[in-house]
């Protein structure tokens, strides 16, 4: 687009998700044109480019049959310039569990970007253990895969009702800037603000959010065929002073638009409660040719048409953004009930809390980092527990149920002395100072800048066409001698007791052999910490050690470093072999280790306990 419009000549380039890979394709033949061969074109374009994985549901990631891949990228096709080979290669599933004919579009992202990240923390970690066989031998917390949450537009997605009463409690400026520039600090005027003001709006965004409700409803139903004679009880739907409850999605099934129907009956005497009634607002929308969504939608239609409980419970279609934007501040709480972990982040409880709505959640995605009790409630979840899904999806349908009546219901119609419901009000307060500052746009682009941005700009610029050339040259050549790389022997020179107190220092004495590589190209590392109850180190820290002779007469090397015993408890270490080299943004970059076989025996894993 930059270079489209003539804007500025991009540095780095961010490819989200797999649909906009091939860019990294076009960049490598233009620098082959440029005189670089593939692996130094390959070099400099990965330098400058960051890639993000959105989802860790296998059927969200492109993978396409070789064979199409190949066709439009052979000889007379896209790029003539460049092997198709080497352009597979990137896409191949190279790794144990991969599949053998398939190219893997998240897989080529992986391979075209030297920064990499998922869009919260919790699918930062899962990402890392979906793509680990791409970084084989590596522990999955190791994998260079970090993660930064996602975040939401608030001029976009903050009603005008709400930046109004900012403005006027606090200044228009001060409201502006909490919204763009963020900083908790700006957030936390919203303790100045009085309950009797956020009652009052928290129940004008119901009522309008009611009569929106009603017009959408009436213009579904004329368009299912319905006389306006028909639709007179429209005008009783929702009431403005019910617990409002939203769920609004496209509807992939693991977002389980029906989880609330699991048990009617249940769900029935929630919404008809006589004293703590609640209604929902569903809105939805299925890809075309989902027909499991479809199912899906159907369902929940049906029930929201018996005549018991259609005051109660609607459902919308075509949810889109104009919808949402109504829909978020007039819902007091916002539900999100996906099968964990297979929400990445999940961004419209973000919106909903930036207007002082309350999210009940699952804990996933983006809520599994920041949801605290005193702003939202945690559907306890069964992941791990429940033996199949249709066990999983009764008990976590129960825990709401029984959340939604013991919990969240009880909260929004108890009344203080001042006749508001104070502790309701607390939580919304807390949802706006808490989390309005983290959900912004800009932090997320914050973040993006400072820890991805701004090292993919000084890596891509470090790799003039001759770096690039030493880089790829230096990959190769490790790639190559990589499999003589051993750990000989490791020795501590105080042998390890149970009586190894803390604040003691090891000695630790490593003979390696590099084979044709040299210390110059390795970094030789103890590695400690703390061991659980499969004898495997946890919290793992690292220290390089250095060489201090050699080669011998055998081409050995000996490196020695200190190891502090400076934690309590299960304690082990052991060494391994790593490539080092000033271009690389992360020791597992390559994919290489070498660890102590088991023959080397004696010290290589020492614990104590
Ligand atoms: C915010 C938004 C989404 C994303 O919602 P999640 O289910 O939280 O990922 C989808 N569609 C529309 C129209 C949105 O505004």
């Amino acid at each position: 687009y930059c270079r489209l419009t003539g804007h500025a000549a991009p540095e780095v380039f961010h490819t989200n998700e797999g649909h906009a890979g091939f860019l990294g394709l076009e960049r490598i033949a233009e620098l082959c044109d440029e005189g670089l061969d593939f692996d130094a074109g390959l070099e400099a374009v990965r330098a400058g480019t960051v890639f993000t994985t959105h989802t860790p549901v296998p059927a969200g990631i492109d993978r396409f049959d070789r064979e199409l891949v190949a066709q439009h990228f052979g000889p007379d096709a896209e790029l003539p310039r460049i092997d198709v080979e080497r352009i597979l290669g990137l896409g191949m599933e190279t790794y144990s569990g991969g599949g053998p004919n398939v190219f893997n579009m998240a897989v080529m992202g992986l391979r075209l970007a030297q920064r990499a990240n998922g869009v919260s923390l919790l699918h930062g970690q899962v990402s890392r253990e979906m793509f680990s066989g791409l970084w084989p031998g590596f522990d999955a917390d190791e994998v260079p895969i970090t993660s930064v949450t996602n975040g939401v537009h608030a001029p976009t997605w903050v009603a005008p009702e709400v930046f109004r009463l900012g403005s006027r409690q606090v200044g228009a400026e001060r409201t502006e800037d909490a919204m763009t520039v963020g900083g908790s600090d700006r957030w936390d005027a919203v303790a100045e603000i009085p309950d009797g003001d956020i009652w009052e709006l928290r129940r004008n965004l119901r009522e309008q959010l009611v009569l929106e409700v009603r017009e959408r409803l009436a213009a579904s139903w004329r368009q299912r065929g319905a006389g306006t004679a028909e639709l007179g009880w429209i005008d009783g739907v929702l009431d403005p002073d019910v617990l409002t409850i939203g769920f609004a999605r496209r509807v992939p099934s693991y977002k389980r638009l029906t989880l609330m129907l699991r048990d009617q009956d249940r769900l029935m005497e929630l919404l008809l409660h006589p004293e703590r009634p609640i209604q929902i607002v569903v809105a939805g929308k299925a890809h075309p040719a989902d027909d499991g969504g479809k199912r899906l939608i159907q369902e929940l239609v049906k029930f929201a048409d018996d005549p018991r409980v259609r005051h109660r419970i609607v459902f919308l279609p075509d949810y889109g953004m104009a919808m949402a934007q109504k829909l978020y501040p007039g819902c007091d709480v916002w539900l999100n009930n996906p099968l964990r972990p297979l929400e990445a982040c999940g961004t419209s409880g973000m919106k909903a809390a930036l207007n002082g709505c309350l999210n009940l959640s699952v804990l996933d995605g983006w809520w599994d980092e920041w949801f605290r009790p005193d702003f939202g409630w945690a559907i306890p979840t069964a992941d791990g527990t429940a033996t199949d899904d249709d066990r999983r999806d009764d008990l976590e349908a129960a825990a709401l149920y029984e959340l939604l009546e013991q919990r969240v219901a009880p909260r929004f119609y108890e009344r203080g002395q001042g006749g508001l419901p104070d502790r309701w009000i607390e939580m919304v307060r807390q949802t706006l100072t808490h989390l309005g500052p983290k959900v912004l746009a800009g932090r997320m682009v914050r973040e993006y800048v400072d820890r991805l941005y701004a090292p993919a700009a000084r890596a891509h610029r470090a790799l003039n066409p001759d770096t690039a050339r030493e880089s790829a040259r230096w990959k190769a050549r490790v790639r190559g001698a990589w499999h003589r790389v051993k750990v000989d022997h490791v020795e501590a020179s105080a042998a390890p007791t149970s009586t190894a107190e803390l604040g003691a220092t090891l000695m630790l004495r490593v003979r390696v052999d590099l084979g044709e590589l040299a210390p110059d190209d390795v970094e030789v590392q103890a590695v400690s910490g703390r061991v659980d109850s499969e004898d495997r180190i946890t919290d793992a820290a690292s220290v390089p050690l250095k060489p201090t002779s050699g080669p011998d007469e055998e081409g050995r090397w000996v490196y020695e470093g200190p190891l502090a015993l400076d934690r309590t408890g299960p304690f082990g270490y052991t060494v391994r072999i790593l490539p080092s080299h000033r271009l690389l943004a992360s020791p597992a970059e390559l994919g290489l280790l070498a660890v102590p076989s088991e023959e080397t025996g004696e010290g290589a894993g020492v614990l104590m306990r």
